[in-house]
């Protein structure tokens, strides 16, 4: 494990956050949909299963996504402003089976909320020990998903959804295509 074991999993739900706002459609279609995500991404606590947490878990999806393209500076303007307007207060707490674990803000507040704070908190990690280049979008030509790199030798390029076979059977008929002429 590279980074604290909150602040993992805090990347990877932002990272899988921001994508669902993909270019190829809508992944949070339905209060189904965000269900869905919930209970993938381990999410404990408040959940109200209506529109308007919908509504407000799309809405902050594109702030988030300007982190991924914003530099050191752009991304703790970010990470600062969503803890102030969260009113974030670190506590160390544990529930449900989870060893101590930073929270930030209650665990009845609105998940968008705590959705923000968990990435900001996770983001404040990144910072700083320095490793903000871990942040990456997607390498494949056709796609502009966002990554975290969590990989040992910095060496993650491609995105969650498949871009990695993509590039290499692209390859593989760009070689072949290239035998052949
Ligand atoms: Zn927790
Ligand atoms: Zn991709």
């Amino acid at each position: 494990m590279l980074f604290a074991h909150d602040t993992e999993c805090g990347l990877i739900a932002t990272a899988a956050l921001v994508n669902t706002d993909g270019p190829d459609g809508e992944g949070l279609p339905d209060v189904a949909a965000l269900d869905g995500f919930f209970v993938t991404h381990g999410w404990t606590g408040r959940h109200e299963h209506t529109e308007a947490e919908l509504r407000s878990v799309r809405e902050l999806r594109p702030r988030l996504r300007r982190i991924w393209d914003a530099d050191a500076d752009g991304i703790v303007a970010i990470v600062n402003e969503l803890l102030r307007e969260s009113h974030a207060l670190p506590q160390l707490i544990r529930h449900d089976g989870e060893p101590y674990h930073l929270h930030a803000v209650p665990r009845d507040a609105p998940l968008a909320t705590r959705m923000a704070v968990e990435a900001a908190m996770a983001l404040a990690d990144l910072v700083r020990l320095g490793e903000l280049g871990r942040l990456r979008i997607c390498a494949h030509q056709d796609c502009d998903n966002v990554l975290v790199d969590l990989s040992k030798n910095r060496s993650r390029r491609f995105c969650e959804a498949g871009c990695g076979n993509r590039a290499a059977v692209n390859a593989y008929r760009a070689r072949k295509a290239a035998t052949r002429s």
